[in-house]
């Protein structure tokens, strides 16, 4: 079986400024065309490092990529050391060239320079792969049957390297396995309550069947993965097992997609002709930044109130002052007005509102860090509910918006 090894360059790296992403995304890609990923490695940007770094992989992975230290600056050494590691001599490549001077002519509209130029250059061993989104080159090595993948730190610009050239490449020169991936989404019960329901349905799954538990934000993805010779045998092996499995989480799940909540509700308003609107305290936008995200929102998607004080709650939504002096913007009586006044002002279909305490200050003892009231309402009916949260304020704030998302699902639902 083929096997790749990632090794990610560079110091920001290594002192957690940047988020090493590529490889994550990499392992991703290569495991979904059937190439297990040995090890993921990340070194500074020391010649030393980086040159033990390819000696120890090569050791056991056919495939080699690499991602960072190409640019024109200092610190970037990966190209020289590459053109030094495959014995080569760094030349001018006009392909390489033309490339660099369409994007500083057409794309960029500046004046190339010296130095970027000299980006262009890349060692006479390599297979230029070329960088159509911008001026560092890819470059494609062969030593002893391993190949060796050398492309931009930048992540978008690995991305459509990897997309566009070496993925069919890779396709292409070797027999992979079938993998076959199908994720359901649930809502309302954590990962342990569902290995426990999930126990013997996971014991008897067949040796090339394995499932996997992916948390996050409150949701629990769960995704089969089928792998084998025969495309059509394995796919229908997990199809089988998929609907056994959606059958056990029925009353928990969200779609048999693998799809974000804000897509589900996205179809869900756009199949029924109706709207929605947000009216967020605590999380100032963010409900509205995810509905948002969807391509085709506007169909569906009317618009947000981000009504943080209790004169933009009053002016905006119609909030009495009174309630706010009795109850505290924090409070049932607050959201429902705020989800009500919304409904008036924008006339859709339904309206969202949050109102919280995110933390790390502002908590009370009646109300602590945590607690939030969300409401939804239509013309007919409005449902609130209240919510204490442990966490961050970054992790409030997401389980802010995914429950009231939640919410929205269920609410619509009940319609029907
Ligand atoms: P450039 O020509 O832009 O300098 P490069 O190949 O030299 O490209 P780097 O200088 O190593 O790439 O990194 C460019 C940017 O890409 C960094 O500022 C960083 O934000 C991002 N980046 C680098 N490596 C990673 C990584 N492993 N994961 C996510 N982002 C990364
Ligand atoms: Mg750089």
């Amino acid at each position: 079986m083929i096997k790749a090894s990632i090794i990610t360059i560079g110091d920001e790296l290594l002192i957690g400024q940047v988020i090493d992403t590529n490889s994550a995304w990499i392992a991703q890609q290569l495991n979904s065309i059937g190439i297990p990923v040995l090890r993921r490695v990340a070194v500074g940007d020391q010649w030393d490092e980086i040159w033990s770094a390819l000696d120890d992989e090569s050791k056991k992975a056919d495939l080699i990529f690499i991602t960072g230290g190409l640019g024109p600056t200092a610190d970037d050494i990966t190209k020289p050391l590459l053109c030094k590691y495959f014995n080569g001599n760094l030349i001018l490549n006009q392909e390489a060239l033309e490339n660099v001077t369409h994007l500083f002519e057409k794309i960029f509209k500046r004046p190339i320079t010296e130095r970027n130029i000299k980006q262009a250059e890349v060692p006479d061993t390599c297979k230029v792969i070329i960088n159509k989104k911008g001026t560092a080159s890819g470059m494609q090595f062969e030593k002893n049957g391993t190949l060796y993948f050398s492309l931009p730190g930048v992540p978008f610009e690995m991305m459509g390297m990897i997309e566009e050239d070496i993925l069919p490449l890779l396709t292409s020169t070797y027999k992979l396995p079938n993998i076959t991936h199908k994720t359901l989404v649930t809502y309302g019960i954590g990962e342990s309550m569902l290995a426990d329901l999930l126990q013997s349905f996971e014991e008897n799954l067949p040796i090339h069947i394995k499932m996997a538990y992916l948390p996050n934000h409150g949701l629990v993805r769960l995704r089969l993965t089928a792998t084998g010779e025969n495309k059509s045998l394995v796919e229908k092996e997990v199809n089988t097992q998929f609907d056994f499995l959606q059958e056990l989480v029925k009353d928990f799940l969200v779609t048999n997609e693998d799809e974000a909540m804000e897509n589900v509700i996205g179809k869900m308003l756009l199949s029924r002709n109706q709207t929605v609107a947000t009216a967020e305290s605590c999380t100032g936008g963010y409900i509205a930044h995810l509905i948002s995200g969807v391509p085709g929102a506007s169909a569906y998607y009317e618009g947000s109130m981000i009504t943080y004080s209790y004169a933009a709650k009053e002016k905006s939504l119609q909030v009495k002052k009174s309630t706010l002096e009795a109850q505290g913007a924090v409070s049932e009586e607050v959201v429902i007005e705020m989800a009500k006044g919304l409904l008036n002002q924008l006339n859709t279909t339904y309206a969202i509102a949050v109102s919280g305490i995110m933390g790390p200050g502002g908590g009370m003892p009646e109300k602590p860090v945590g607690t939030v009231w969300i409401a939804i309402t239509n013309e007919r009916k409005t449902t609130a509910q209240k919510f204490h949260f442990r966490f961050n304020r970054q992790k409030n704030i997401q389980l802010t918006a995914m429950n009231a998302l939640n919410m929205l699902r269920c609410f619509i639902n009940e319609q029907d």
